[in-house]
Order: structure tokens, then C-alpha cells, then sequence
């Protein structure tokens, strides 16, 4: 193709996306623009005028007044030659013009044409402001500045109604609130249809933390800007693509636009194999797609969103990198959310959380060395939760700090407690990962320990292997000063992460306890008992003290005494109880033990 046909039709193309980007093709009317050609009529005495689109095969009206039909065929139109430049655009007589003397209007009867061209700021001409008469006439210079001082007012009035609110001020492109009027405004068109949304999320986190790195914020922008002018052909002019999150694009599926869900899935696929360039950089976009189906009138906006939202999460998390909306997922991360939501109000409550200790009990001698404090929490209305379920959860937040701070303080409460008793009993207590990058972590656990008046070989902290491999400087030197003020220190867990064993090597730990996932098949597993006798081997090569985890049974409790295992922790010898019961139970162990 020649290269100005080629330039002619990429004009073309961005004309068109700039056309629909302002979402006014096929919109409702809107008296804010009818006051305007109601003007322009009265003020050049004719009988019709227009607020004219040129879409890309017709001239659809935005507004009108003195004719009902609401688009004619874009050919002969003398609209289209008026966004040809920006001059006021007449046609004294339609039948005396070659160009014109076939055209539907001049059949129709019309005679005289005047228009003035819409141009965004971006230059992108999008119609005209036209009046037509049945009267050959001609226009003065008077008559074309009110045209042209109308067409200003039109402009105006689209970039206000375009800008507030609706639209996002990066991109231009009509952002969630938009997206909200829509589906109610679907909703009042097509009450009881099906519908679908569908929701694209650019590129994975990782991929967006290092663009956000490289090039700042604008290379959301630009990723957005060039996915949408990839992706806005493949919907046609009665789907809009909307801008919902820094690299997130949603579209509405609806009875008018006809397409459906799998196919567009498999077309966004394909548009966004090719890279997208970001500031001379081609990013390689790498999609999840997530969808649902919906009832129009029967969902609030807000809660399509919120459907699409969750897809595109679970797609993100599947191989596929596609998935659709699923109730029951839904419910787990609004469970989640709310139980995050809940425990900041928990630490602060004073009884909604506890801690439960599991006795450390020596093999050898079956004595109770220490105790395990483990935390739990009674949620005012939904009973007791899981650890499981909610401290993994917390561990990803900045609750980490307050929760380990609580547990600490708590747990030297206990042992102060247990000491006034006569009772001398070791404790340790849980840390979690994002607490090793606190800069003041070591500093702020020894002044706890110096307040409670504990001394501070009683407490040992529990670190797992994976907190430990995040940033192993970092920790190392967190842990060194822990360690040099006495405090012990645990990798919990050991076998179940990285098993780096050179972390062994360097750090201040002194016990390592072996997960129960390798105790509890012991008695069947020969690969288990193997496995387990080497990690306490070496671990004592290593000078470390091997406390093994969840000891069910009498023969795991005595393979492991045999292998040379100095202490467990299980269901066999006591599961986890609050200290009151720890304090019977201590006393009946004794009692038997003087029987
Ligand atoms: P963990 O630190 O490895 O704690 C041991 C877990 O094993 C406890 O579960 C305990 O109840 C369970 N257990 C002990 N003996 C047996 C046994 O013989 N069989 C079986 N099947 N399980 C046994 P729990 O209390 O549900 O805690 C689960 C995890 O939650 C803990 O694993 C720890 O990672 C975390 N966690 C609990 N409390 C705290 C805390 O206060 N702070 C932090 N950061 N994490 C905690
Ligand atoms: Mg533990
Ligand atoms: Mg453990």
C-alpha cells in the first residue's frame, strides 16, 4: 500500500478511537447539547440542526432539532468533508454541487449546508455542529462566527461531560463511576437480560512492581493507553473499555453488543501476544482474564465489579490464567478480609485472644522442660478460628509487628506468672518473617524482656526457615543480637521450606525443631526415618538441640529417643491447653512420676 494510504487510514483509526473514547456514539439525548442546536437553529434561522458524529460509516446525532432520523450514511455527507479542516464548511445549494447532487440530503429535499468542524485538543475531528435549510441560501461572515462560536460551546460541553469524574485523567478512558452508570443505565434498557463483565489484568505483580520500578508511574499509563488502542477494535462502538486499576481494563458484555464471554476471551488473548511498547520499552503483556455472568437489574454495579474482581484474581492465580467468577471463592477471601479487619480490633480487645502452651517434654527423662505458647482467638461472633486461617493472613500485614509484640509480652507475662509459682518453666514463642525486615525488631523484643523482669535465657523465639532465607543478612544480624542477649532462638518447621542448610551454618540459632509432616509417618515411612535420623545427626554435628514436632504415637516418641532426638512436642505426651490446665497437668505428671 502506498505510504500515505497507509497514514490516511491510521489517522482514520486514532480518529475513531478518539471518537469513542468520549463514549458519546449511541448515548442517550442530553439537553445540555439540544440547548446548544436548539440555539444554533434560532440564531442562523434553520429549520434543522445537528450536533453531527462521524463514525466510521455514518453520522450518528448527538443532538437535533427539526428532523427525527438519528443517523444518515457517512457517504456524501457534507459533514464528513467539514472535518476536513477547520473552516466553516458551506454548500449554498446540495444540487448544485457535484459532489453532493446524489446525496441522501439533497434527495430529501435539502438545499443549503453550513458546518463546523469539532476538533479535540488532540486535533482528531469528530463531527460538526450543522444547521441545513430547504432554501438555497448563503452564509456571512456573522452567521459563520456564530456557528463557530456555537461548535466552541459543543467542544466544551463534551470535554466537561467527558472529564468529570468519569473518566480517567492519565488515560482518557472512562473509568469504574462510568462503568457503574452503565450497567444501571443497561439495567433500565434490558431489565432481566443476561450480561456478562469481563475484567484483564495487563500484566502479573511482579511484572508491574519492576515496570512501576523502571519507568515510574507512566508505565501504567502507557501500558494501559496501548492495550486499549489494541484491544478497542475488537469490541465495536457499543462496548467500552474501562479503565478500573492501575493495569486493569473491564468491559460489558451485554444483549447489544452480542459477543460472548469465551470468544472475547480468546481474542484478548491473541491481541495481547505482541508486545506493548511503554516508553520505548516493548513490555510483553501477560494477561489474566476473569469473568461473570450476571442478571441486569438484579446486581448492583458496584457488586459486578466486585465479581469481576474476584475472577481476575482467581485467574490470576490459575495455570490457565482464566476464571470465572465463583461464588465459594468469594466467600474464603471476604472471610479472610473480615477476619483481617476483625483482629486489628483483637489485639485491642483484651479478651479475644489468648495463648495455649504445648509442654516441650525431654525424651529421656519424659520431664517437661518448657512450654510452646501458641495463640488463640475467639472471634466475638463467629467462635474460635483456626491459626491456620488467620495468621498466615496477618503475617502478610503490617499487623505482624503488633501481633508478635502481643505474644511476647504476653508469653513473658506467663513465665513471670509461672515463676511466682515455683514453676521454671522455658517458653517459646512464634515470630514471623515480616518481623525480621523491622530494623528496630531485636531492640524492641529485649526491651519486653528487660520490662517484664524475666530473665532472658527462659524465652526462645521460633523462626522458620523461610523468614529466615527473605533477607539471610538481615536476619542473621537480628538474630545475633537476640542470641548475645540470651534469648534462644528456634528454626521451627525445618524440612518443610528451603532447608538451606548453610543457613544452619551461620546463624545464631541454638534448637532446631524438625516438622511434624516427617514425624508423623515415621513407623511406615523408611524414606521418613531416614530423613529424620540424618537431620538429627546433623544438626548435632552442627551443635544444635533437635526438639521433634507433633509426636503421635509411642514408637515415633521412641525411635526418636533412640536416634538421640532431645525433646518433643505432641498429642502423645499433651496438646496445646490454656496455662491453667497446663499447671493441673504439670501437677498430675509429678504425681505419677513420685507413684
Ligand atoms: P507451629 O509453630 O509449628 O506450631 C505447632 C503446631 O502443631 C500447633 O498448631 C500445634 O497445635 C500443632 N501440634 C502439636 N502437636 C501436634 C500433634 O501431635 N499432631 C498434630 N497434628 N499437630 C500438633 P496450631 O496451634 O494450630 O498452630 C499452627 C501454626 O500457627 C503454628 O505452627 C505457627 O506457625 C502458627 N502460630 C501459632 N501461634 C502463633 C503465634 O502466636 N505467632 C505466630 N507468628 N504464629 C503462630
Ligand atoms: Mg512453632
Ligand atoms: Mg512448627
Amino acid at each position: 500500500m502506498l505510504p500515505y494510504i497507509v497514514d490516511a487510514i491510521q489517522n482514520e483509526e486514532a480518529r475513531l478511537n478518539a471518537l469513542r473514547d468520549l463514549n458519546l456514539l449511541d448515548t442517550s439525548p442530553s439537553d445540555s447539547f439540544d440547548r446548544l442546536t436548539r440555539l444554533a437553529s434560532k440564531l442562523l434561522d434553520a429549520p434543522v440542526s445537528t450536533i453531527s458524529l462521524t463514525d466510521r460509516d455514518r453520522q450518528w446525532f448527538k443532538s437535533k432539532v427539526g428532523v427525527d432520523i438519528t443517523e444518515i450514511p457517512r457517504e456524501q455527507a457534507p459533514c464528513s468533508y467539514a472535518i476536513g479542516n477547520d473552516e466553516i464548511f458551506v454548500v449554498p445549494d446540495l444540487t448544485a454541487d457535484p459532489r453532493f447532487v446524489g446525496s441522501p440530503l439533497a434527495q430529501a429535499g435539502i438545499r443549503f449546508y453550513a458546518g463546523a468542524p469539532l476538533f479535540t485538543r488532540q486535533g482528531h475531528g469528530l463531527g460538526t455542529l450543522c444547521v441545513v435549510d430547504e432554501r438555497v441560501r448563503e452564509l456571512d461572515d456573522e452567521g459563520r462566527q456564530v456557528l463557530r462560536d456555537l461548535a466552541g460551546m459543543v467542544m466544551s460541553q463534551i470535554e466537561l461531560s467527558n472529564t468529570i469524574g468519569r473518566t480517567d485523567a492519565a488515560t482518557g478512558l472512562p473509568n469504574q463511576h462510568q462503568m457503574f452508570e452503565d450497567v444501571e443505565d443497561l439495567a433500565r434498557r434490558h431489565k432481566g437480560a443476561a450480561a456478562s463483565g469481563l475484567m484483564v489484568e495487563l500484566v502479573s505483580q511482579q511484572q508491574y512492581g519492576q515496570g512501576q520500578r523502571v519507568l515510574g508511574g507512566s508505565f501504567t499509563e502507557s501500558l494501559i493507553r496501548g492495550a486499549s488502542a489494541r484491544l478497542r477494535p475488537a469490541f465495536g462502538n457499543s462496548s467500552k473499555l474501562y479503565h478500573v486499576g492501575p493495569t486493569r481494563l473491564a468491559v460489558l458484555l451485554t444483549p447489544e453488543t452480542g459477543l460472548e464471554v469465551p470468544i472475547m476471551v480468546d481474542r484478548i488473548i491473541e491481541l495481547l501476544r505482541e508486545p506493548l511498547e511503554c516508553d520505548g520499552i516493548p513490555v510483553l503483556p501477560t494477561p489474566a482474564l476473569g469473568s461473570c455472568e450476571f442478571v441486569l437489574g438484579d446486581l448492583a454495579p458496584r457488586d459486578v465489579l466486585r465479581r469481576m474482581l474476584n475472577a481476575v484474581e482467581d485467574a490470576s492465580l490459575s495455570d490457565t490464567a482464566r476464571a470465572e467468577y465463583c461464588p465459594a471463592h468469594e466467600l474464603r477471601h471476604a472471610r479472610s478480609f473480615m477476619l483481617l479487619n476483625d483482629f486489628r480490633t483483637a489485639l485491642e480487645s483484651g479478651d479475644q485472644l489468648r495463648l495455649d502452651y504445648q509442654p516441650r517434654i525431654e525424651l529421656t527423662t519424659g520431664r517437661c522442660l518448657g512450654a510452646e505458647a501458641l495463640m488463640r482467638w475467639t472471634h466475638p461472633l463467629l467462635g474460635p478460628i483456626p491459626p491456620v486461617e488467620f495468621i498466615p493472613a496477618v503475617e502478610q500485614t503490617a499487623l505482624a509487628k503488633p501481633m508478635t509484640e502481643w505474644v511476647v509480652s504476653a508469653a513473658l507475662a506467663q513465665i513471670a506468672a509461672w515463676q511466682a509459682q515455683g514453676l521454671d518453666l522455658r517458653m517459646s514463642a512464634n515470630v514471623s518473617a515480616l518481623n525480621l525486615d523491622e530494623p528496630d525488631f531485636a531492640a524492641r523484643i529485649l526491651a519486653l524482656v528487660q520490662r517484664s523482669g524475666v530473665r532472658p535465657e527462659m524465652l526462645e523465639l521460633e523462626f522458620t526457615e523461610s523468614a529466615v532465607a527473605r533477607n539471610p543478612t538481615r536476619a542473621a544480624r537480628q538474630l545475633e543480637a537476640i542470641r548475645s542477649a540470651g534469648v534462644a532462638i528456634a528454626i521451627d518447621d525445618f524440612g518443610s521450606g528451603y532447608s538451606n542448610l548453610s543457613y544452619l551454618q551461620t546463624l545464631s540459632a541454638s534448637v532446631l525443631k524438625v516438622d511434624r509432616a516427617f514425624i508423623g509417618d515415621l513407623e511406615s515411612s523408611e524414606r521418613d526415618r531416614t530423613l529424620v535420623r540424618s537431620v538429627i545427626d546433623m544438626a548435632h554435628d552442627l551443635g544444635y538441640r533437635v526438639v521433634a514436632e507433633g509426636i503421635e504415637t509411642r514408637d515415633a516418641f521412641e525411635l526418636l529417643r533412640t536416634w538421640g532426638c532431645e525433646e518433643g512436642q505432641g498429642y502423645l505426651m499433651a496438646r496445646p491447653m490454656p496455662a491453667a490446665s497446663l499447671e493441673a497437668w504439670l501437677r498430675q505428671e509429678i504425681g505419677a512420676a513420685a507413684a
